[in-house]
């Protein structure tokens, strides 16, 4: 028997379901974005629990503040509300800061002076396995740097990333496990991303960081996100043993495609919410067309 609706909001209290949508403003919102959107909003929404918006921009080179704008009137046109301040990841960097300085202290980091190039390189030269749309982990060449090389080069002023040393950290952390709504219980295997990076070259934090920091400050209880993010979600687990963060439930849904299989991106131009409006559309068509229809 359905719960009736006030009945299924108390109990969406109690369990405090709290969930987001996390976009990178570079570019204007499509259809897939309406999913993911879509995705979290309802689960908040029939649960009787909240629903966040936050905007990931600690890209500085890609992001936009005029695409955060738009990102908040498409969803509002859309029909979706959100609660409490948007939380504006640049606005930030003081918490991620915080997070390296604990995993530096555990020593689990190392600088990385590595140019793409380079990592290429020495991929190539050590006879790339098969990987994935991220790319080949990273070979390790710098976690292995003698401490006077190491500390000649920041002197030097040579350009660093911090990389989490993943073997030692995995095995700091120990055995670790998430629940994911389709997949069920996901045992932790953070090895084949090989030692990531906390903080780039060109900004203080990086998405693994941000996301899992923000996720635990905002007290989200589901991260509702697509597909393509699963593998990142065993470095979030990763981060959270490391850092003492709760640990939310997953829900990583199918990509939205188009009429020819393929995911949406930015170059699907007439199927932003932008364009769409343009043309005449309505909200509720757009939703049906996001895969929601009321
Ligand atoms: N900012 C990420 C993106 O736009 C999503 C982050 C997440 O949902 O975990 O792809």
């Amino acid at each position: 028997m359905a719960l009736p609706l006030s009945l299924a909001k108390l109990a969406g209290a109690m369990n405090a379901v709290v969930t987001r949508f996390a976009p990178s403003p570079t570019g204007r919102l499509h259809l897939g974005h309406a999913h993911s959107a879509l995705v979290g909003w309802r689960a908040a929404r029939a649960a009787g629990g909240r629903f966040l918006l936050r905007i990931e921009d600690i890209d500085r080179g890609r992001c936009r503040p005029e695409f955060a704008a738009a990102i908040a009137a498409d969803l509002a046109w859309l029909g979706l509300d959100w609660d409490g301040a948007v939380r504006v990841q640049s606005e930030h960097f003081a918490d991620y800061r915080r997070a390296l300085d604990r995993l530096e202290a555990q020593g689990l980091l190392y600088p990385c002076f590595c140019t793409r190039a380079a990592i290429k390189a020495e991929v190539a030269r050590a006879g790339a396995a098969p990987h994935g749309a991220e790319g080949p982990p990273y070979p390790g060449t710098c976690r292995g740097l003698a401490p006077a090389e190491r500390a000649a080069r920041l002197r030097a002023g040579e350009a660093w990333a911090l990389r989490l040393d993943l073997a030692k950290a995995a095995a700091r952390a120990g055995a670790l496990w998430w629940q994911d709504e389709s997949a069920g219980r996901v045992a932790c295997d953070p090895a084949p991303q090989g030692d990531v990076v906390l903080a780039r070259k060109d900004t203080p934090a990086s998405y693994h960081l941000a996301v899992t920091i923000d996720d635990a400050l905002q007290g989200v209880s589901l991260v509702t996100r697509g597909q393509d993010l699963f593998d990142a979600t065993h470095v979030h687990r990763l981060l959270q043993a490391l850092l003492d963060l709760p640990v939310p439930r997953y829900r990583h849904h199918p990509l939205l495609l188009d009429a020819a299989g393929r995911r949406y991106a930015k170059r699907d131009r007439a199927l932003t919410l932008e364009a769409l409006r343009q043309a005449g559309r309505t909200p509720p068509e757009v939703r049906a067309m996001a895969g929601f229809p009321d």
